[in-house]
Formats: C-alpha cells, structure tokens, sequence
C-alpha cells in the first residue's frame, strides 16, 4: 500500500516527498513527549499539491497531518500516514489594516515585517519567533498579551484551507459552506462551553455568531478540518510606551486573588511566576517572596500607576520604562517553561497533560487548592506559572518514576474539577494526544454530536490528523515517548 501511495504522489506532486528512517524520525516527533512514526513526509511547492496529496489520501484511506514549526506541547501534528510540512507557504503581504501571510511562515519573519511597518500581530506565544502561523491557527495560540488583545480567533478575518473533499475553500467567503456552518451554530447547547476568556479545545462554533465569523471554525480544529494555505490577519499599530510592573507576593493565595481587581485596571498582561521558576532569575529577591506577577499597560500608563497601587498589596520590585529592560524580564517570563526543564531530573519530569487549563478568574485560587490536593495525595510537586490575567494556568509536574496509570488519573481528576469550575481543559496548547479523549466530557453530548458533524462536513472519510479532537480512542497515555 504505502508504495501505491508513493508513486501516485510521485506522480502528481511538484514538492519534496520523502520516506527515509531520518526523515520518518525526524518528523515523528515535536516539542511534546510523544511520538509517532509517519509513513511519508511531504513539503507542497504550492496549492495544487495540497489538494492532490488530500485526493490521494482520500483514495488510499491514509492519514494526513499538516505540520507547522513543531513546536505543539501534546503532539498535535503527530500521526501515521503522511506528514504536510507547510514550510513552502511562506509569503506575507502587509495592507494598511490587515496581513495575508502563507500558513507556514514563521511567526518572527513576520514580527520583523510588521515593525518596519510600526505594526504588530497581537498574540504572542512564549514559544516567541518560532512556530508557524499554521501552526498558530490549528492551536488557536495566544500569550501574554491575549488578556488585552485576544487570541488567534480574535485577531483573524478570512481563512482559505482545502478540506478533507479536496475543496479548497475561503471563509467566511464561501456564503453556502457558511451557512452550513451557522446551521451548526444554533444547535449549540451554550452553557456547556467553558466561562473562559482564552479556550483552545474542541472546534470554537460558540464563537460564530453571524456569516462573517465562520472561519473560526478552523481556528484551533488542530488540522482535522482542513489544510491551511493562508490567512487574513488583523494588525495593529505598535504602542508608543509600555510600562511593566513585577510585583512580589509572600502568599501565592493573595497574589491569585488580587488579579481579579488587577484586571479591572485593564492591562495588557497579568502573569504569574512561582518561586521555583524566579530561583533561575539573576536578580535577588526580597526573602520569601513565593512569587511574582506582571503587570503591563501599554496606554493611559501615567494614570496607571495610581489605580494599580489602590488595588494592590503585593510589593512593587521593580518598575520598568525601558524597551530593553521590558524586553529583558519578559524573556524571564517566556523562558519559565525552559527553566521548569532545566532543574528537574530528566527522569522525574512528568509529561505535559494537565499543564494548559484555564478557568474564570474569580475561580483561580480554587486551582491552585486542587494543585495542592493533587500534591498531596499522588505524592507529586509542581512548578507553576502562566497567563493569570486569563485564569490560565501552566503546571509541570515532578515525582519520583510516575507510572503512566497515575498520569491518567491525574489527567482526569484535575479535568473533572476544571471543568466543574466552568474551565476549559487547554486554553491555548490544543488537545492533541494529550486531551481528545476529555473533549465530549468537557461538551457534553448533544455539542459533541454537533463537533462530529462538522468533522463530517469537512472531512467525511476521517483522513485529515484522525485521532485528534474528535476521538475514539484514549490516546493520553499510548505513543508517549519517555515512558
Ligand atoms: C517553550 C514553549 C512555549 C510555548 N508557549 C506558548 C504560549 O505562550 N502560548 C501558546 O498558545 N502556545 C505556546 N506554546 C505551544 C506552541 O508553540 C504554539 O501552540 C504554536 O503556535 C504552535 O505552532 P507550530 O507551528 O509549532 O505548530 P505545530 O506544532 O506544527 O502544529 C500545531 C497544530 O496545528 C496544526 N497545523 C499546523 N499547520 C497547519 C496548517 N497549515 N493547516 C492546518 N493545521 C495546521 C497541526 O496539525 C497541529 O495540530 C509553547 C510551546 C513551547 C515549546
């Protein structure tokens, strides 16, 4: 079978396609700890390639997964069949308002255009210039500054993908496909969805409210709706000034409960660091601070100051004015995830499943109890840090040999309370291997009929990145790599 496949797509294809152990290995991998072995890895030269890559998948019945930079933490762009690595997809147009920018460009080619046009693309991964606007979209990615600005789903205006019929579509301009979807929309059983300002599981219908939202169907479906070609992302206009306030807490209760008044002062950001994340910082904290928040405005920001004193009763450390030193300490921030690697043993890290949930704000300390619970019964310790202007919590897990069984129990009781707590199981990472199987119980029945029925409208052979948000199978624990 698999070399049917590889001499119809040698035939049909202009790009590169390859089938060696390197290439298989290389691409069965990303930033997450599983790993799956594709059969054959293809980079399209253009369009017409997608679409027959998708034709001949669809006459041989065998996976397609479209890949951006890798840089997925629950192995979303990992799968059997054929890889798309969409890197050739690299053209970036900038208008006055807007960006059309190729799915697989990288998200620092872009930064670097956008500045000389003193203009940005709001969210803002920690990842930072390295994944994919593909990449980006299949997530529906955010960062620190989606508190102000949103995420990928908010910053978005037209999509143009080739589904699993080999179509190749725009939405929200195809008026029948998106009526199609607006059918969808009013079947919705609403009070199912997360309460959450950032959510980035199961596919986002809540989100279309009229004709002109229907591609945000495709932001965070993961690749299992379609293949992206490009985008039409909304731009903004750079912020004349910041200003960053790093603010330490001795009670990490205090800190979490104060954001909710912090947020009133409407930031740009509101982001947490724990004490084990700050022993890598470079700079001496005052004893016992257990952890920090930032803080960032980047308007009215003379006024600020006032508003963000009257709320607060953590201690301002530092007060940040300078481009370079906001820079510096933000990359403090973007390296947590680095750091929460660099002091555990390799061998006491526990895979990320339960690092990406998010919940309303008033209900975040209630996490940080459940964290504890979670310590305290499976005898495990966690690193903590993340997106609290969004209630979104990033935690890694440390314990002595974990056994796998343990992981899945975790997974599902920290889930079951998430969403008790009218959360959303991943904010911004996806669900990936990691969180399909949790998707239906997050959605209830009657939303999880309707996300099937979308998958069918788009990809009625189940050909594109099968396995991923719409699941059979359980998947948190099989194909992890390290285990
Ligand atoms: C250190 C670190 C920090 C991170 N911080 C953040 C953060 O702050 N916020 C955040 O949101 N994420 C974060 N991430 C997660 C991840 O980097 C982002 O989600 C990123 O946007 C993924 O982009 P990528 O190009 O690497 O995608 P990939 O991992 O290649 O793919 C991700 C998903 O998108 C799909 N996809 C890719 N291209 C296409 C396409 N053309 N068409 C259809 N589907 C496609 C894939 O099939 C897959 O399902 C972080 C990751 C790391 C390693």
């Amino acid at each position: 079978m698999k070399k049917l496949i590889l001499k119809s797509l040698k035939s049909k294809i202009q790009g590169d396609i390859f089938s060696s152990k390197e290439f298989k290995e290389f691409y069965s991998v990303d930033a997450s700890s599983y790993k799956i072995i594709p059969s054959i890895v293809v980079i399209p030269k253009h369009e017409k390639d997608v679409i027959n890559v998708i034709r001949i998948a669809k006459k041989f019945k065998t996976p397609v997964t479209a890949r951006g930079a890798g840089t997925g933490l629950v192995g979303s762009a990992l799968n059997r069949g054929i890889i798309l690595d969409m890197q050739k997809f690299d053209q970036i147009r900038i208008t006055k308002k807007y960006a059309i920018i190729g799915s697989g460009t990288i998200k620092g080619k872009i930064d670097k255009e956008l500045e000389r046009a003193k203009k940005f693309f709001p969210p803002n991964p920690s990842v930072g210039s390295y994944c994919s606007v593909g990449g980006m979209l299949g997530n529906n990615s955010s960062g620190s500054r989606s508190l102000k600005y949103g995420s990928v789903i908010d910053n978005v205006e037209e999509i143009t993908f080739v589904d699993g019929n080999a179509r190749k579509i725009t939405l929200p301009k195809n008026k029948k496909i998106s009526n199609e979807i607006i059918k969808f929309s009013k079947l919705v059983e609403s009070k199912k969805f997360p309460n959450t300002s950032k959510n980035s599981s199961g596919y986002r219908i809540d989100k279309v409210k009229s004709i002109e939202d229907t591609h945000k169907i495709i932001i965070g479906s993961e690749g299992t709706l379609g293949v992206i070609l490009s985008a039409k992302i909304k731009i903004k206009e750079m912020p004349k000034k910041r200003i960053l306030y790093i603010i330490g807490y001795k009670s990490i209760y205090v800190a979490v409960r104060e954001c909710m008044k912090i947020n009133q002062t409407a930031p740009t950001a509101i982001e947490f660091m724990d004490e084990l994340t700050l022993h890598q910082i470079k700079f001496k904290f005052v004893k016992n601070t257990k952890c920090v928040l930032y803080v960032e405005y980047d308007e009215d920001i003379t006024k600020k100051e006032k508003e963000l004193q009257s709320v607060i009763t953590g201690r301002i450390i530092k007060k940040l004015k300078k481009e370079q030193e906001i820079e510096q300490w933000w990359r403090y921030r973007d390296l947590s995830l680095y750091y929460s690697l660099r002091t555990i043993k390799k061998e006491k890290r526990v895979p990320h499943i339960i690092e990406d949930a998010a919940v309303p704000l008033k209900n975040l300390p209630k996490v940080f109890s459940l964290l504890n619970e979670i310590n305290k019964k499976y005898r495990t310790k966690c690193i903590v840090y993340g997106h609290a202007g969004n209630g979104n919590v990033h935690v890694r897990l440390i314990a002595d040999r974990i056994k796998t069984k343990i992981i899945k129990n975790i997974a599902k009781e920290y889930f079951n309370e998430i969403i008790k707590l009218q959360g959303t199981i991943t904010a911004e990472h996806g669900d990936g291997l990691a969180r399909s199987e949790f998707v239906k119980k997050q959605y209830g029945t009657q939303n999880y009929r309707i996300f099937k029925e979308i998958k069918k409208l788009f990809d009625p052979t189940n050909i594109l990145n099968p396995g991923k948000i719409i699941s059979k199978k359980s998947t948190i624990i099989s194909n992890l790599e390290k285990f």
